[in-house]
This record gives C-alpha cells, structure tokens and sequence, in this order.
C-alpha cells in the first residue's frame, strides 16, 4: 500500500498539531513541538501568519485525519463515499470505518506506540485475529473479535516496550488482558477524541 514517506515531524508541524506519529519520541521532549512549538515548516515557517478561508480550514481538517491515519487521499475518500452510503450521521461513519482498521485498533489496544509499527507488524504477518492471520493493514476489524501477536510479534522490542507501559488509556470499546485484545462494541465518534472536526471534513466533500 503505498504511504507518504516524508519527515513525519513536518507534518505535525504543517498542521500546528502534535498528531502522535512517532510513537515514544512524541512522548519526550525530543518532538519538534515541545522543543520549538508548531512552527510550520519551510524557511522561518513561511506558512505561518496571514487569515485562514472556509475552504483553507476545511482542507486543512481532512489533511490532519489523512495523516494521523496515514493514509493517502485516494483511499480516504473512498472511506468517505463509504461514509456517505451508510446509515447515520456521515462525519462519525467516517471515523467509525478509520478507527476499525486493524492498524489502528492494534495502536488503540497498546500494542504498538505508533500506526506505522502496527501496520509493519501487520504486513509482516505478525497479527492474528480469532488464531488466523491477516496482513491487510485497512482490515476492519469486527465485533467480538479477538486479536493477538504471533509469538514472533511479541518478542519484537517496541510491541513489549509498548504492552509494558501502565499508561495506556484504552477506548472503552475496547479492552487488552495482557497480550489478548478484544473488541467489545463500535466506536462513537464523541470517544474517538474529537481533536479533528469531522464536519469540516463533510463540508469539504460537499463543496
Ligand atoms: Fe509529531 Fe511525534 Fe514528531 Fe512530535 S515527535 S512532531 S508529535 S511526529
């Protein structure tokens, strides 16, 4: 699947926002954004100043899902017309089908510090779901599943660093005992966190 590769700081940057994508680095004082604040990217954060339009707003909350999910536009407008098909309010289908993807359910239960860990433990066949194996990172996960690592995947440093941590505030949708995640119900857009306002997103699409 392909991903966008670049610097994954300046893209926080880009959005004034720490978007969590680096795992424990985001945790220290190492983030750019602790350091420096959000200073945009480009000489002297030649982006920064100057009024924002409808449109430049709207735009920029789409942008800010793409890349805490990490996925390119293609894809998440096709999440989008899914969305927009389904029964109930567009915005939260829309974070309801991108909080269900196996990467970021495996970043959710503690598994992993960031999406991109989860996604390499994924395509490298490391996940198990109900004992099966499924490398397809945008897998959506179902209720009353159970997901577990390969024995594997559980040696990998990062995922113990990760499990070994007391901190992790689990959605309540979903719960870990141990090395065992389970998916309890679905996600409401009101518990997913609110930091993006899918409705600027919904507008966007509808321009
Ligand atoms: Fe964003 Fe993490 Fe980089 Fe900080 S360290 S700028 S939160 S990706």
């Amino acid at each position: 699947m392909a991903r966008y590769l670049d610097a994954k700081c300046r893209l926080c940057r880009r959005e004034g926002v720490k978007l969590f994508l680096k795992g424990k680095r985001c945790l220290s004082p190492k983030c750019p954004i602790e350091k420096r604040g959000a200073v945009p990217p480009g000489a002297k954060g030649k982006d920064a100043g100057g009024r924002t339009s409808e449109y430049g707003s709207q735009l920029r909350e789409k942008q800010k899902a793409k890349r805490v999910y990490g996925i390119l536009e293609r894809q998440f407008k096709r999440y989008f017309q899914k969305a927009r098909k389904s029964k109930g309010e567009t915005g939260g289908m829309l974070f309801r089908l991108l909080e269900l993807r196996l990467d970021n359910v495996l970043y959710r239960l503690g598994f992993s510090p960031s999406r991109s860990v989860s996604r390499q433990l994924v395509s490298h066949g490391h996940v198990l779901i109900d004992g099966k194996k499924v490398n397809i990172p945008s897998y959506q996960v179902k209720v009353g599943q159970t997901i577990t690592l390969s024995q594997k995947g559980l040696k990998n440093k990062e995922v113990q660093e990760t499990l070994a941590q007391k901190n992790v505030i689990m959605p309540q949708w979903l719960e870990r005992k141990g090395a065992v995640g389970h998916v309890k119900r679905l996600p409401n857009y009101e518990e997913i966190g609110g930091e993006i306002a899918e409705q600027q997103i919904v507008e966007f699409y509808s321009r």
